[in-house]
This record gives structure tokens, C-alpha cells and sequence, in this order.
């Protein structure tokens, strides 16, 4: 073992458990993991364990330099070339090859349809059954994909956060264990090389990423690899990871904004992957954002909607919910934010074909 757990709160340290979710000493936090120094060599990853992958990550980046003339560049880094169309692939490939390790055959996870479709396909081919708990409203491709792979999908009616009530309920009835992506700290292990390939490409030129944010685990997987960089001499200085939300689903930037927080169960929004209202990790994504000097933006619907279709008209077709990114990145150019000559990185976290059905066109 070359890592242990630390509770996001208290910072008390344990030894790794798999099946542990969350730190009974702080009201339930989740933990975040530890390596020991004598093992900390680039890439910093939980060993040994043998990952399995499907070609996720290494993504393809394409300049816009042209549409932000006075930007040094402009970046979209694909992430939904990864096998099952989005950046939750990095984590799943490193969540659920542990999940082998530990013996776990079958399990019980929540999603919007994205992390959902991930973990289906990587339990298939890992040889364990997995019970996907969505959203009603999720894109019918979205649960489509999840079902191809062999997961079984329940549909819950609801806000999001009543999927992850569901599920765990689920798992109290039937002891099949919670694997969960949004508390399970390997997964956020598994989004580090986000920033790891960043620094492959553009060593240390990047000066802002534009991140659209729901549960966070980009945001803190990016974060932990660039400061693991950081520590090693390898980059001088951390990259801005600017948070955005929509409006209706924006409890970080709120709390971040130190202003007050309280969910309306009648807010909607077709950028479904961030439509978060109680994200577990909510502090370790606030010190995230702080100690990278970051910015978080809340931006609107009708934004969203608009630079969808604009970003489409350059030949990208993003989900719906990377397009708030967009938005976040206008709002923080015209705010001064991101100044002139500044180089800008946007994942474009997701495929625009998952929830296609919902754009007007
Ligand atoms: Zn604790």
C-alpha cells in the first residue's frame, strides 16, 4: 500500500477501505487519498493495482484562437473521445479496477447519465453486474447506453439528489455495496490525469481552465494532479480551474460567494451532468478553487443554450452541460478574469450525441 485515506474534514488519516465511504468522526465527510512520500514518483497512482482501461484519456486539443483574437489561445480539450463519450471514463478506469481488487462482483451506483454509462461499460468488462440509479428526466440515449452495457437501470422520478437517496436505500435493503463516484476517492485518482496530460502537451503555458462544475470531481482531479506537478518541480505555479454552475443548481458559487444557499425542487435545467444541488465534496472543491487563485461564475440557461449552438456552428457538438462552460467563459472575459494573452483550456467534458433529443434545432 503507498496511500491511505484523509477525511476532507477533520484530516485525520486512515488506512485505505475500499467499502468506507465517509469519516463517522466529521459528520459523514468523505475522504480524499494520501500518498506516502517515499512513493510519491510522477504519475502519482494507487499501486499496485492493475488498471483497466478502454482507451480512456490521452484526448485529442484543438485551438479556437481565432474566435478569442485577443486571448494567447483558446483550447477545447475532447474529452468525449473517451470510450463511452465523457471524461468520467479517467475515474471508472481507476474506481472500478480497484472494485476488482477488493472482490466486488456486483454494485449500486447514481448518476445523471454520464458516470452511469461509464461505470456500465467498465463492469461489463471487468466481469461485475451493476445497479445504475438516474434520473427520470436523463436523456434517452443516456439510458440506453447505460443499458447496452448490461447495467440495470432504475428510473427515479425527481430531482437528482432523490437518485442518490434511492440508491442508497437500495443498497440498505439488499447489502449490495454503494460504489459510488461522487464519494469513492479513487475516482477522483483516476481525473488527475486531466491535468498530468495538460502538462505533457503545454508544460507550463496554460494559464486558465474553464471547468463546468456539478459534483466537481474534474475540478479536484484536475487540481490534485497540477498540484502534485507543482511539488515535483515540474510546473511553477497551479493553473486557474474556474468553477461554473447554472443557475438553480449553484450551492458551490454560492458558498464560495459566501452567499446563502437553499435548493428550489421546480428548478430545471437541460445541462443535466451539473444539475447538482448537495455535492458531497463541496468543501474539498471551494479550497480547490481558493487555493488555485480561481474564480466561480453562475451563468443562465438561455447562455448556455446559445453557446451550445454557437460552439456546434464551429463544428463541436458538446453536451449540453459543457456549454455552460462557454457562458462562464464570456462572464469571466468580460469581468477581466481572464485577462488579455491568457491561454485558456475548456473540456469539452461530454458528447453532444447523448442528449441530442433534447436541443431545439
Ligand atoms: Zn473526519
Amino acid at each position: 500500500m503507498n496511500h491511505k485515506y484523509v477525511c476532507i474534514e477533520c484530516n485525520k488519516e486512515f488506512e485505505a477501505d475500499f467499502f468506507k465511504l465517509k469519516c463517522e468522526e466529521s459528520d459523514y465527510s468523505c475522504f480524499d487519498i494520501k500518498y506516502y512520500k517515499s512513493n510519491a514518483n510522477f504519475p502519482v497512482l494507487p499501486s499496485p493495482l492493475d488498471i483497466k482501461s478502454l482507451g480512456e484519456g490521452s484526448t485529442p486539443v484543438v485551438s479556437f484562437k481565432d474566435k478569442f483574437s485577443d486571448l494567447g489561445d483558446f483550447i477545447f480539450k475532447l474529452e468525449y473521445f473517451s470510450p463511452t463519450g465523457s471524461f468520467k471514463d479517467r475515474g471508472t478506469s481507476l474506481l472500478l479496477s480497484k472494485a476488482k481488487e477488493v472482490g466486488i462482483k456486483e454494485f449500486v451506483e447514481d448518476s445523471s447519465g454520464n458516470a452511469g454509462a461509464s461505470m456500465s461499460a467498465y463492469a461489463k468488462n471487468l466481469g461485475m453486474k451493476c445497479h445504475i440509479f438516474v434520473p427520470d428526466q436523463t436523456p434517452l440515449n443516456k439510458k440506453s447506453q447505460i443499458k447496452i452495457f448490461g447495467a440495470e437501470l432504475h428510473n427515479v422520478p425527481g430531482p437528482r439528489q432523490n437518485s442518490t437517496i434511492a440508491a442508497k436505500e437500495f443498497c440498505d435493503k439488499t447489502s449490495i455495496p454503494y460504489v459510488s463516484h461522487n464519494y469513492n476517492p479513487y475516482f477522483i485518482e483516476g481525473m488527475k490525469s486531466f491535468a498530468y496530460e495538460i502538462f505533457e502537451e503545454f508544460n507550463d503555458r496554460i494559464t486558465d481552465i474553464v471547468i463546468p462544475v456539478g459534483n466537481g470531481s474534474l475540478l479536484i482531479g484536475a487540481y490534485k494532479g497540477f498540484k502534485e506537478l507543482k511539488n515535483q518541480g515540474l510546473i511553477n505555479k497551479i493553473p486557474k480551474l474556474h468553477c461554473i454552475q447554472v443557475e438553480g443548481f449553484s450551492p458551490i458559487s454560492n458558498k464560495f460567494m459566501n452567499l446563502d444557499w437553499e435548493f428550489d425542487v421546480n428548478s430545471k435545467t437541460l445541462a443535466g451532468g451539473i444539475a447538482v444541488s448537495d455535492p458531497p465534496r463541496i468543501n474539498q472543491v471551494i479550497d480547490a478553487i481558493k487555493e488555485s487563485e480561481s474564480e466561480c461564475e453562475i451563468v443562465s440557461e438561455e447562455k448556455t443554450l446559445s453557446w451550445h449552438k454557437e460552439i456546434a456552428s464551429w463544428g463541436i457538438l458538446s453536451e449540453i452541460t459543457c456549454a455552460a462552460a462557454l457562458a462562464g467563459t464570456e462572464k469571466l472575459l468580460n469581468r477581466g478574469v481572464i485577462g488579455k494573452d491568457s491561454n485558456v483550456i475548456v473540456p469539452i467534458t461530454g458528447s453532444g450525441l447523448k442528449d441530442l433529443s433534447n436541443v431545439k434545432i
